[in-house]
């Protein structure tokens, strides 16, 4: 173990390594902590940070979160249950998605989470005719996820504008009075719109935040409901390309101050939520690998490592016609000069499997360890790790200077455990085969 190791909360990463393996991806609990209270100080009191367990959706980021005051969004029965069973409480879950299925549905409606945020009319009618049958007292609290006319800029992914299969188009929510108002096992709190991701400029999250303000204030005077909760989505974005920066969280923080305070003093009693992920989790994770193999190719240096985009797709920098890195270091000798540039790839076979083209570095050893920073959302969740059956690897938190294990590495028996072997050598077979 060298000296100069890279460290989390006092812990190497070479120790880490030791002891649960790699793959590996680590989080560390302390920037998870500062990254929410920082957001935190500088939204306004009526905004309810709500952690989009899409990002990541292990149970201990999320109960870390939750702890912090985090509510959660969710978008799966699977995530539903990973709140509730990270002790977020009910009235701060949301469930979205295009795609709910009535068991989901009825699991939200048992849980009496604070809203299903609905994307069709069929499916407000769908939920509608399930409460009904259910025979609840209460109306099942609801926000309608609007498709906004407008467009955004800025997003690395752009919603809004454009036709899309997520909420209800803008203007069918405005000729959809007389549907809602029949609707009379739903309650609707008000209005839900996402414009995107990845933004990093502020002006952009600023603009799309007053935009879903003033919409939604239209909408509720529209439809003559009174207007409950606002979901003003988020998307805010972190620098991981050398091209990029880092959002100005002050201007970000005094932008939404300002464009909140006058709603609120217009809605004193309006439940304001941002629903974020990647900013979330994002800056907190380091995706672990060891070098196996260095090899030179027609003038090229690669390491060959035991981990790629099998659990870290996300490196391979989708959408940009250059292509950029995810900051890459050398966990055991950070600090050493660099000498060259390498390729890091994985074990997959596919030339696509590059974390990393031609980032410096200092020299690599096969056995050295290299970590990808940045790496807390979006990871193993985002990747295809079944690609040549290598499982997902092992999660570790580190939490006051502890490590401990928040999941298991798949070991080649989990991935045989759910499939079934037909027998094809028996006599009887081989003698009806004709
Ligand atoms: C993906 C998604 C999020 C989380 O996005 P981030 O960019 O990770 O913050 C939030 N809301 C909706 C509707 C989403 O689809």
């Amino acid at each position: 173990m060298s000296a100069g190791a890279a460290r989390i909360q006092g812990l190497t990463m070479t120790a880490l390594a030791e002891e649960f393996g790699t793959p590996l991806f680590v989080y560390d609990t302390d920037v998870l902590r500062d990254t929410y209270r920082r957001l935190r100080e500088l939204l306004p009191e009526t905004v309810d940070v709500f952690y989009s367990l899409k990002a990541n959706p292990n149970i201990s980021v999320c109960a870390f979160l939750g702890a912090q005051g985090a509510g959660a969004e969710v978008s799966s029965y699977a995530e539903l249950v990973t709140a509730l069973r990270a002790g977020v409480a009910p009235r701060d879950i949301i469930f979205l998605g295009p795609g709910k299925d009535p068991h989901e549905l009825a699991a939200c409606v048992d849980a009496g989470i604070h809203a299903v945020v609905c994307e069709s009319l069929e499916e407000l009618r769908r939920l509608d005719a399930l409460v009904a049958r259910r025979g609840t007292s209460e109306p099942c609290p609801v926000l309608l996820r609007v498709n906004p006319s407008f467009g955004t800029q800025g997003s690395g992914l752009a919603m809004g504008g454009k036709p899309r299969q997520f909420g209800i188009d803008e203007d069918a929510v405005r000729g959809a009075k007389e549907t809602l108002a029949r609707l009379s096992h739903l309650r609707v709190l008000g209005v839900h719109a996402y414009m995107g991701t990845r933004f990093l400029h502020h002006g952009d999250v600023v603009h799309n935040t007053a935009e879903i303000l003033s919409l939604a204030e239209d909408l509720a005077g529209h439809l003559g409901v009174p207007l409950e909760t606002v979901d003003f989505g988020g998307g805010l974005g972190v620098a991981y390309f050398d091209n990029e920066e880092d959002l100005d969280l002050d201007a970000l923080g005094a932008g939404i101050r300002d464009t909140v305070g006058a709603f609120s003093a217009r809605h004193p009693k309006c439940r304001l939520i941002m629903e974020l992920g990647r900013f979330l989790t994002a800056t907190a994770g380091t995706y672990v690998v060891r070098a196996r193999y260095v090899k030179q190719s027609m003038g090229e240096w690669f390491v060959v490592a035991d981990g790629g985009t099998n659990h870290h797709m996300a490196a391979v920098g989708i959408g940009s016609f250059v292509r950029r890195n995810f900051p890459v270091a050398h966990l055991d000798r950070p600090a050493e000069p660099t000498v060259r540039p390498y390729t890091l790839t994985g074990p997959l076979c596919t030339p696509n499997d590059v974390i990393a083209k031609r980032v410096a570095l200092p020299e690599v050893r096969p056995g050295d360890l290299l970590g990808v920073a940045r790496s807390g959302a979006y990871g193993p969740t985002a990747s295809p790790g079944l690609f040549l059956s290598h499982g997902f690897p092992a999660e570790v938190m580190v939490h006051r200077g502890r490590a401990r294990l928040v999941r298991e590495r798949d070991t080649t028996e989990d991935l045989l455990a759910k499939q079934r072997l037909v027998d094809f050598g028996s006599a009887a077979d081989r003698a009806a085969t004709p």
